[in-house]
């Protein structure tokens, strides 16, 4: 007897071969029926025998394809329908119905192994991919994911493509970026000398690009949400040069090499980083360098750690192939000058690139939207991340409930925003600093591109307190446009929502949030960033901060230490002895005028910022007087910190006050007693890690919380984390830590989203 079954999933379920899948389950059990992708998901309507109906559905639940997820699975029975075979229909667009997308996804091990068999007809072929593999999100401009709503409608299939696309017993099967030689893009090879395109092989164009490398010049290559520009990172000549034409003085370059082996020898790495290196993702894992690498110390000057990452694309894999003289590091930074966003035109390459780069290596498959490289770290022996872009956006973070549809602007540093609808928050790629005219352009193409994927008409508008930020006057001025009411969220309050989300928290109950960070507007008009808050989805108070001191210039003196530390010497009532490195910076005239500023409040906000206190630490230690990129002062210092010291600088509290004398005071006697900059920055790391426990064991005395929530950029600083945490969990405390989105401003986006939502639920 036969009876049929209708079957609903959503999820991850397009462009990972879900289709295929279901395919091939119902030819193996004897099935009829179809399958078909909608705006929605995945509708499956089968008939076939009660036992065979249940197997399928068995499997289809457990042998999911590895890049599919699962969220809701629903079957029903009924029918028989009457199929007389199984086929697979048309997508279907369902209106306002929407799915997650499948972030990009690495060269799966088949196609790579293709890529250099010179019997395959993709012998060589940079762009080979398959189900499991290739650009998804970088390259669709709408759903459902069909080819024509893809970069690659303009390439019609070759014969062969065509029919290894509709064959479902195919690994191509239904794989919309299918492409070969014959009928796919192509790269070549551009001179910026000999201004245009030279007709090369695929080959040859590869070819003159390792050449070019070798010489020392510098190549941007066309990647997969963007261009990158490359150079030997064992030439230390080439590295100082590219540092010099794209104007990033200090912070560090992301380097590619060719394999684990091969990134073996260079850095230490454990069995989570080289699963993470190879994972599909592919993203930059900052790994701990070893003494003996020739690797350019201009990669990463001032520290022991470089960002690596593995080849993604089968272009990577042919520019770096291991044959001849060829470098088995290249630095692959993003394509940009300073702090614009990454280009992803080839014109607009051209224009913006000319002046950085030799050379090109095009090709022709258009980014729809740019996705730079994300950034991870292992800590504790899981992701810690620290850009969360290419490979994971736009997967979504599951949300403990329903939310109305809302669009969260982030904020000005490492922006990115976050739509929801329903259940899920979709955090954008990453964004970057909202400072120039392009990035903020990036920003708006995003927002338009998220609200047209996810079918979202955003309800509110939510943003930071902070009136300057550029999210926030886009926020408010697009709120008053289309009137939308706007939410206005505390940035630290954000950042530990943000961190108890991703912690499925339900809100509940509040958590004990330290939030630490370089800058945030504070509900008073201060700067805050060293804050103890009892925190909800809906509400927080602020129960303890690091005592204020005046920052003279405001977030200019972000890029002088020195300053913060004479203003911090100013606000103790210390002497400025010019035994300091940090007083010994200014001529006399200069602290007579920083002496008046502060004396009169002139342009001096009030700062309670954890990043501030590590720039003013690390100046009077020596370290660094001025920075190059946000934080380099912290992360040098940290880099120095001597793990065997077991001293600390005592943090004193007074009323709601963590008061900084108590620390200060014994940091400068060894300063002056020439005690060494490691041991100085262990106690100093040794004493924060203290105090943040002491302060939340009396705050667990005062509310009974026993959880713990730690969010902020200073929490990137793992030797600090690593510390706090096991003294919290000596302490019996729950803690909760990022491991799906940054501690940084990076992840604001996502505690904006669930804060309004949870105000908005009620
Ligand atoms: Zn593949
Ligand atoms: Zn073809």
């Amino acid at each position: 007897m036969k009876s049929g079954a209708s079957i609903h999933i959503t999820g991850i379920v397009q462009g990972v071969g879900f289709r295929p899948f279901v395919y091939n389950l119902a030819i193996r059990f004897g099935l009829t029926g179809w399958v078909r992708n909608t705006s929605a998901g995945v509708n499956i309507e089968v008939d076939g025998s009660q036992d065979a109906l249940e197997s399928f559905i068995k499997a289809l639940r457990e042998e999911v394809p590895t890049l599919a997820s699962i969220d809701e699975f629903s079957a029903s029975l009924g029918g028989p329908y009457g199929f007389d075979k199984f086929e697979i229909l048309d997508s279907e667009t369902i209106s306002g119905a929407f799915q997650p997308i499948s972030p990009d996804v690495a060269l799966c091990d088949d196609c790579l192994r293709e890529l250099f068999d010179p019997k395959d007809r993709r012998y060589r072929y940079p762009f080979i991919n398959c189900t499991n593999c290739g650009p998804r999100f970088t390259i669709i401009k709408d759903i459902p994911y069909d080819r024509p709503k893809t970069t690659m409608a303009g390439f019609e299939l070759c014969v062969d493509c065509a029919r290894e696309y509709s064959d479902p017993t195919n690994r191509r099967f239904h794989a919309q970026p299918v492409a070969c030689p014959i009928c796919g893009p192509q790269v070549w090879w551009e001179s910026v000398k000999a201004k245009g395109r030279i007709p090369l092989q695929a080959d040859e164009a590869v070819s003159e690009a390792r050449t070019a490398l070798v010489r020392g010049e510098i190549v941007a290559i066309k990647g997969l949400g963007g261009f990158h520009l490359a150079c030997d990172a064992t030439n230390a000549e080439s590295v100082r040069e590219l540092r010099r034409r794209k104007l990033r003085v200090d912070k560090p370059f992301a380097l590619m090499l060719p394999d684990l082996e091969a990134i073996e020898r260079h850095c230490y790495i454990d069995e989570v980083e080289r699963e993470l290196l190879k994972s599909s993702a592919r993203p930059i894992v900052l790994l701990r360098r070893k003494p003996e690498s020739n690797i350019a110390k201009e990669v990463a000057p001032g520290q022991d750690w470089i960002g690596v990452m593995l080849p993604y694309t089968p272009l990577h894999y042919l520019l770096l192939e291991k044959k001849g003289d060829f470098s088995e590091a290249l630095v692959m930074t993003s394509g940009n000058l300073s702090e614009e966003p990454i280009a992803t035109a080839n014109e607009e390459a051209r224009e913006r690139l000319s002046g950085l780069a030799d050379a090109f290596l095009m090709h022709n498959r258009d980014i729809y939207i740019r996705c730079d490289d994300s950034v991870v770290r292992v800590f504790n022996e899981q992701t810690y991340p620290i850009r969360r872009s290419r490979g994971y956006a736009p997967f979504p973070v599951k949300l403990p409930w329903q939310t109305a549809p809302l669009l969260a602007t982030g904020a000005e540093l490492k922006n990115t925003f976050c739509i929801t609808h329903d259940n899920y928050a979709f955090l954008s790629q990453h964004i970057g600093d909202m400072e120039n005219y392009e990035t903020l352009k990036s920003f708006e193409q995003g927002i338009e591109h998220y609200e047209r994927l996810f079918r979202v008409k955003p309800a509110a508008i939510v943003h930071d307190l902070h009136p300057n930020y550029l999210a926030t006057r886009y926020a408010l001025q697009r709120a008053e446009r289309e009137k939308l009411p706007v939410v206005g969220v505390q940035h630290h309050h954000a950042h530990i929502a943000a961190c108890m989300a991703e912690n499925k928290l339900d809100g509940s109950h509040p958590v004990i949030g330290v939030a630490f960070d370089g800058t945030g507007y504070g509900d008073d008009g201060a700067i805050w960033g060293g804050e103890f808050l009892i925190a909800d989805y809906k509400n927080y108070q602020r129960a303890l901060h690091m005592e204020y001191f005046p920052l003279p210039g405001g977030d200019a003196a972000i890029k002088h230490p020195a300053r913060t530390a004479l203003a911090l010497l100013w606000s103790l009532g210390m002497d400025w002895d010019e035994r300091f490195a940090a007083v010994a910076e200014f001529g006399a005239n200069d602290r007579t005028t920083l002496l008046t500023q502060l004396d009169r409040k002139i342009n001096s906000p009030l700062t309670s910022s954890m990043g501030r206190l590590f720039d003013a630490a690390a100046a009077l230690a020596g370290v660094r007087q001025n920075v190059n990129y946000e934080a380099q002062a912290a992360i040098e210092f940290e880099s120095l910190s001597d793990v065997s010291e077991k001293a600390e600088y005592p943090f004193e509290m007074n009323g709601s006050l963590v008061e900084l004398r108590s620390a200060f005071k014994p940091l400068i006697t060894d300063v002056l007693a020439g005690v060494s900059v490691s041991v100085i920055a262990a106690r100093f790391h040794n004493g924060l890690a203290k105090m943040v426990t002491t302060a939340s064991s009396r705050l667990r005395a005062e509310t009974g919380i026993n959880e713990v929530a730690l969010s902020g950029g200073v929490w990137q600083n793992i030797t600090l984390l690593g510390r706090t945490l096991s003294l919290l969990q000596n302490r019996g405390f729950r803690v909760y830590l990022h491991r799906e989105v940054p501690a940084n401003d990076g992840g604001l986006a996502l505690g904006q989203a669930v804060i309004a939502a949870s105000r908005m639920r009620d």
